[in-house]
């Protein structure tokens, strides 16, 4: 039977709490155990695909089409494990779910509350479907105190009773900040935020504490006297050069070994964790580097392009070089020439988006990209406005626009109504709901024999993850082939466009869908890999 382990976090957010249960579960799974991670997030949107990535981030689809938190790319990328639907929820979710059993009388008159029928249902979505794994480690959003988190707590503590005895933990992540002035460690926000758990009627067994130098005996001391966690339990989590330093790091602070304490486990087969070093030490080490220029629409919030920053750090793992990031605002390059920014770059990216704002500065990216031979990697958005570019600038069609920003003459990339998935057809109306109604998750495609494409990937199949709601218009296809920009992959009944690239060109690529949210440390995406390799090329020519 699976064991249950809460993450929760307290002082201020943003201390890295979906990094440490990602790491934790690395560690669990280097010791042969087999792990979930799962996530719950208090706020009320039903899930974060119609949230701002300027607020919260990345949101990460899974191969099952779910719109879902960032937090969820960490733990795929750290255990590998495929993330689904079911390993995140929010207050939103929940509330829907139970106000629309609430109308069809599901509750037979009877008057429904936070407790039982919101913490029942947060209950149930923890407990469900774990038959398979030995640990589910469940992390639990915002701090300690937010009035909207209460009920994920609540229901968090009832099953510490519920569950049998000795087979759930609490882990909670806090902050100790150094005070310069006094020059001096404070253990004091961190015992306010136990205290806060505590009155609500969580203990936590094990605290691992944010800090940005190593905490001396005596402050690990105090925090376990006036925290009651035993002394061993004070995990440090010390700030490190690379994500994916942490594991090691936080099992070297005794972290999984006090999990496992904890639980009553004794004789765990110690972790095998060379893999960790191994990828520690590439990072540490390369052998030279490339910078790689992202223009897009949200860069001054690197959370709104995680998965995308990691993947290009595993294409730099492939290679063995640092890749640089250098971030461009794209709409900058509506009023300026794109050059002096791009000109010493080694390879131009631009990432998935919506709307309008920055579309001409990107598709001006494109052009620069295209004219000098520069690597260019377009992802989704950035396909579309690399086919915009072709229609306008190669083959004349000067009105060459997308319906996302509003009518057009000629709909080069359009809105898409209908599609299958399997065998079904999938249908949207134009002025159908925004959430959860694009084309999302993972869906085959073909690519072309011959094409760079296929060569890159080593297979004609492929299945990536999709998050989209316009589309490369396949009526402009034969004119936009005439001028080299090839449709190497299309879905499997050729309805679809699925990649583009072309053929004068060094390194030139676009993919309707999002290949950075497969890949991993231990197993770069092709694509990021074989673009980085192009950098690598370029940056020997200038
Ligand atoms: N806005 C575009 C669309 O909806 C691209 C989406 C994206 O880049 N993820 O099709």
């Amino acid at each position: 039977m699976a064991r249950y382990i809460f993450i929760t976090g307290g002082v201020v957010s943003s201390l890295g709490k979906g990094l440490a249960s990602a790491a934790l579960g690395a560690c669990l799974q280097a010791r042969g155990y087999k792990v979930r991670l799962r996530k719950l997030d208090p706020y009320l949107n039903v899930d974060p695909g119609t949230m701002s990535p300027m607020q919260h981030g990345e949101c990460y689809v899974t191969d099952d089409g779910a719109e879902t938190d960032l937090d969820l790319g960490h733990y795929e990328r750290f255990t590998g494990r495929p993330a689904n639907k079911r390993d995140n929820v929010t207050s939103g979710r929940i509330y829907s779910d139970i106000i629309a059993k609430e109308r069809r009388g599901d509750f037979l008159g009877g008057t429904v509350q936070v407790i039982p029928h919101v913490t029942d249902a947060i209950k149930a979505f923890v407990l469900d479907g774990n038959e398979e794994v030995d640990f589910v480690l469940c992390e639990i959003g915002g701090t300690v105190g937010d009035i909207e988190g209460l009920p994920f707590f609540e229901a968090i503590r009832q099953l510490g009773n519920e569950l049998p005895r000795g087979e759930v933990v609490y882990i909670h992540l806090t902050l100790m900040p150094f005070i310069p002035s006094a020059g001096e460690l404070k253990t004091k926000p961190t015992q306010h935020s136990v205290k806060e758990l505590r009155s609500i009627g969580i203990q936590p067994d094990i605290l691992m504490v944010r800090c940005d130098r190593p905490i001396p005996a005596a402050e690990r001391r105090k925090l376990s006297l006036f925290c009651n966690v035993r002394e061993g339990a004070v995990i440090p989590a010390l700030d490190v050069k690379s994500i994916y330093d942490v594991p090691v790091a936080y099992h070297n602070e005794g972290l999984d070994d006090e999990v496992l304490n904890a639980f009553g486990i004794t004789g765990a087969p110690a972790p095998d964790l060379s893999r960790w070093d191994k990828i520690s030490n590439t990072i540490a080490n390369p052998e030279g580097e490339v910078t790689i220029a992202i223009v897009g629409k949200y860069v001054e919030l690197k959370d709104a392009y995680k998965s995308l920053i990691e993947s290009l750090v595993h294409g730099g793992i492939a290679n063995n070089v640092k890749v640089n990031l250098e971030w461009l605002e794209a709409e900058v390059f509506e009023k300026e020439d794109p050059a002096p920014w791009l000109g010493e770059v080694n390879g131009i990216l631009v990432p998935g988006g919506f709307g309008e704002r920055g579309a001409e500065g990107k598709i001006a990216a494109v052009t620069f990209a295209r004219e000098r031979k520069v690597p260019y990697f377009g992802i989704c958005f950035g396909m579309q406005m690399a086919v915009v570019e072709a229609a306008r600038n190669l083959a004349g069609i000067t009105q060459a626009s997308s319906s996302e920003f509003g009518p057009t003459s000629e709909p080069v990339v359009g809105l898409m109504t209908e599609w299958l998935k399997g065998n079904a057809l999938e249908r949207r109306a134009a002025e159908g709901d925004m959430g959860g109604t694009m084309r999302l998750g993972a869906y085959p495609a073909h690519l072309q024999a011959g094409s760079k494409i296929a060569e890159i990937y080593g297979s004609e199949e492929i299945s990536e993850r999709h998050r989209h709601r316009y589309e490369v218009n396949m009526a402009y296809r034969d004119t936009l082939e005439a001028v080299g920009l090839k449709f190497a992959g299309t879905s499997p009944d050729g309805v679809l466009p699925e990649t583009v690239e072309r053929e004068d060109h060094p390194w030139f690529i676009g993919v309707q869908y999002h290949p950075e949210l497969k890949s991993r440390p231990f197993e770069p995406h092709p694509l990021f890999a074989s673009f980085v390799r192009a950098a690598v090329e370029q940056s020997r020519l200038v």
